[in-house]
């Protein structure tokens, strides 16, 4: 079967590897879409060393059908079945996140698509060894939705997270959102959902040209381009007006902005990071002291961030289509990848 294959640091093949054999406690998945996440392109284009051991399939945004089934495999799941992976490939069931069911916040998380075999590509092997310890690694695709919607549930039970779970948004106040990539679309989305009275989008001028109007359409109010505005932090407080900012989402990450949104935020309001970047951050944190500001980081999602977020879209309050740009089959890859770099893109979706 064909593969898009992590090989060293930036280096990425597409080329023939074999079809996973499996044993009588695993399952099979011939898979049906798999998007290009926004972390893929540090491994992508080089950004960042590989962190399993390459080479290795990348993809962890997939869904498909079970097209085999082990002997020993629960009753639960049947042949035919179609289900989205939260992209666990293992976890060691012991330490305290995994004592807890979050297995997705397991120091020793495995995970398909970044340190072992992923989605891109035409079948992925659920291990027996994980699925009987972590039931929801998988879960079962609602009829309404089609393969490539159920990809989305990774950036939406992310949005989901952050602006439910951690950010503790409650109806009626007013949320920021920095980034408006697929996961700064899926917070503005869930924002939105969770009754924001307001939601301001900071993103940039190259977001203008499709991003900004997806944006809107997830429940966006105002969009900002950050590299258009001499003050965005006066600009987005004149937005707010009196009833001030309880809540920013960070899903772009730069310090510069980690620094606006403790200029921007409410006295006792939440700052959630989601994006990420390697750059020191050097201004006062004092503004976290004097205000009574929460700060979470933030890394996935757990179960209940994917039932909750399962049932929005499958009750269809929340719409998954308006977020994929395009469809693509497997072998296009690189414009794929290409487009989501260039921010002409919110979300590509690969077919095998
Ligand atoms: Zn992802
Ligand atoms: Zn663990």
């Amino acid at each position: 079967m064909k593969a898009v294959v992590l090989c060293g640091r930036g280096k990425v093949e597409y080329r023939e590897v074999e079809k996973p054999q499996i044993g009588e406690r695993d399952l099979l998945i011939e898979v049906k879409a798999c998007g290009i996440c926004g972390s893929d392109l540090h491994f992508f284009y080089g950004g960042m060393e590989p962190i399993g051991e390459v080479p290795l399939v990348m993809g962890h945004e997939f869904a498909g059908i079970i097209v085999e089934k082990g002997k020993e495999v629960e009753d639960y799941w049947q042949i035919g079945d179609r289900v989205v992976s939260d992209n666990t490939g293992g976890a060691c069931g012991r330490c305290a996140s995994c004592a807890r069911g979050n297995f997705v916040a397991c120091e020793q998380r495995q995970t398909m698509g970044i340190t072992m075999d992923g989605g891109f590509t035409k079948y992925v092997k659920i291990p027996g060894s994980l699925l009987e310890m972590y039931k929801n690694c998988l879960w079962k695709i609602p009829e309404n939705l089609s393969f490539e919607e159920a990809t989305l549930m990774d950036p939406a039970a992310n949005g989901y997270n952050a602006v439910v779970q951690q950010g503790n948004l409650k109806s009626g106040e007013i949320v920021v959102v920095f980034g408006v990539g697929a996961l700064g679309l899926m917070s503005i989305a869930q924002a939105s959902i969770a009754g924001a009275s307001k939601i301001i989008a900071v993103g940039m001028k190259a977001d203008r040209k499709r991003r900004e109007k997806i944006a809107r359409k997830y429940g966006a109010d105002e969009f900002f381009a950050s590299d258009e505005e001499e003050n965005i932090v006066e600009k987005v407080k004149e937005a707010a007006r009196e009833d001030g900012v309880a809540l920013v989402v960070d899903a772009a990450g730069v310090p510069a902005l980690t620094s606006a949104a403790i200029q921007i935020v409410r006295s006792e309001g939440s700052i959630v990071r989601i994006g990420m970047s390697n750059k020191t951050y050097e201004d006062s944190l004092d503004g976290f002291s004097l205000k009574n500001i929460r700060f979470s980081g933030h890394m996935g999602y757990n179960q209940e961030s994917w039932r909750n977020t399962l049932a929005l879209a499958k009750a269809e309050k929340l719409n998954l289509k308006p977020i994929i740009t395009c469809i693509l089959p497997l072998e296009e890859y690189q414009q794929g990848f290409d487009m989501t770099k260039n921010q002409e893109a919110s979300k590509v979706v690969l077919v095998p």
